[in-house]
């Protein structure tokens, strides 16, 4: 693509294009990306650009992973699609019975044994909010509709996932739209647990996004708290819904970040990584008692819910290969190198600042993911996020603050010369927001 052809491509693009989470009105034209490889984004105009976010974290393994790619094209040449209402096929089983391999499984007692099929991480978590519901619906017990979440919690952006994330900054048009949640403070068990216990015979789960709560700002919490939460569900009889939907696949430097606390939860959701980015699919997982308590002669207690593109055999067939890739390359040990890295770069560039000591103290990393907090505050909504994603960009690495929060997630392929370039840029923005 030629210069020219990049300019009337954005020319284009403002005529017909809506971009998501984008304020047309104030944010510069988009980045025409020519083409992808491994942590690697081409412009039209040749110039190159780190990943370092992993393509809003679903890249896992890096772009064009030609294993990826192989697995696609001849899954497409056998079978491309089929409803999975009624049908089923390989990929989709295999892929089921893998992840059921691999997700945490620490007591004895509760196994997730069942995988639904969806096509994004919103609706895996939309999946296990009904799943719930309906369930206690089937138990007769009508009045346990009220989900404990925590603050700062990001799910979604569909109806459900927008009710139990944190209406601000992102939902406060919808919020009467909304169903009731009991929100409590992230990173206290105690306050899970008393919330269950006030709402009694109303609580029908909790959600958490285990160990790292990610759009709300890359808040890390200890796998101590993730227990303690468990425990509080345990004791008042409710589901625990964990969204993996970031952390799976080796974010946190562990397969599955519940497994780091050795949780199993009732209720488990995937997307992103799951197919290491190639195609759109999500799952969520849950055990046989609640698969068997949707059992019944009655056709209405059936779980009515289903899209047109449920465990499409592409996105299957990709999912396994990526899977596969994970466990042979142990994608979380390498996913933890690198954030090793480019935190120890950061750190030392820090502190070889001036103005870096009071920036090095809100550095975190939990696997490969590694946050600081920005200088200059204000929110999500605060003009910091556009300006220093362009300033990123104009240094060669795609980074996206989350208002405030300057964070990396790079795929399992970055080489060390570009965890190193992460971190000066991410440095340099730092001081410069200082
Ligand atoms: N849950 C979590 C924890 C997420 O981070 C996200 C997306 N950032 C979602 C759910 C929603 O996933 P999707 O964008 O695929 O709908």
């Amino acid at each position: 693509m030629a210069a020219h052809d990049a300019d009337d491509l954005i020319a284009r693009d403002a005529r017909c294009a809506w971009h998501p989470y984008t304020q047309h009105a104030t944010e510069g034209p988009p980045l025409p990306v020519r083409s992808a490889r491994d942590a690697v984004l081409t412009l039209a105009d040749g110039r190159e650009l780190i990943d370092a976010i992993s393509s809003w974290w679903t890249c896992l393994h890096g772009h064009a992973r030609p294993e990826l790619i192989a697995a696609m094209t001849s899954q497409a040449e056998r079978l491309d699609h089929v409803l999975f209402a009624g049908a089923t096929h390989e990929p989709a089983v295999t892929l089921a019975e893998k992840l059921l391999d691999v997700v945490p499984r620490a007591d004895s007692e509760r196994r997730l044994s069942r995988v639904f099929y969806s096509d994004d991480g919103s609706t895996a978590v939309e999946v296990a909010l009904k799943l719930c519901v309906q369930r206690w619906l089937s138990v007769g017990e009508r009045r346990r509709t009220i989900f404990v979440a925590l603050e700062g919690a990001y799910h979604g952006d569909t109806f459900g996932a927008m009710a139990v994330g944190d209406p601000h900054p992102f939902f406060e048009a919808f919020t009467p739209m909304l169903f009731e949640v009991q929100r409590v403070r992230a990173g206290d068990a105690d306050a899970v647990a008393s919330a269950l216990a006030n709402l009694g015979g109303h609580a029908a789960g909790v959600i958490v996004e285990p160990l790292v709560q990610g759009a709300g700002g890359m808040r890390m919490q200890s796998p101590e708290v993730l227990r303690g939460v468990r425990a509080a569900c345990d004791a008042a009889s409710v589901p625990l819904i964990a969204d993996e939907v970031m952390t799976g696949f080796g974010r946190t430097g562990a397969l599955f970040a519940c497994e780091l606390a050795g949780v199993v939860p009732d209720v488990l959701c995937l997307a992103k990584g799951l197919t290491g980015g190639l195609m759109p699919l999500a799952a969520t997982l849950t055990t046989e008692p609640m698969f068997e308590s949707f059992l019944s002669r009655d056709r209405s207690r059936a779980f009515f819910h289903g899209h047109s593109f449920t465990a499409h055999p592409i996105a299957c067939a990709v999912a396994l290969e990526s899977l596969r890739l994970c466990i042979a390359e142990d994608t979380p040990a390498r996913l933890d190198a690198i954030g090793r890295d480019v935190e120890r770069s950061l750190r030392e560039r820090l502190a070889a600042s001036s103005h870096g000591e009071a920036i090095a103290r809100s550095v975190r990393r939990r696997g490969g993911i590694v946050a600081l907090d920005l200088g200059a505050r204000g929110g999500y909504l605060a003009e910091t996020g556009p300006r220093f994603r362009a300033e990123a960009v104009a240094r060669g690495v795609l980074l996206r603050p989350l208002g405030d929060v300057l964070y990396a997630m790079p795929p399992s392929c970055t080489t060390r010369a570009q965890c190193d370039r992460i971190a000066e840029v991410m440095a340099e923005l730092a001081v410069l927001s200082a």
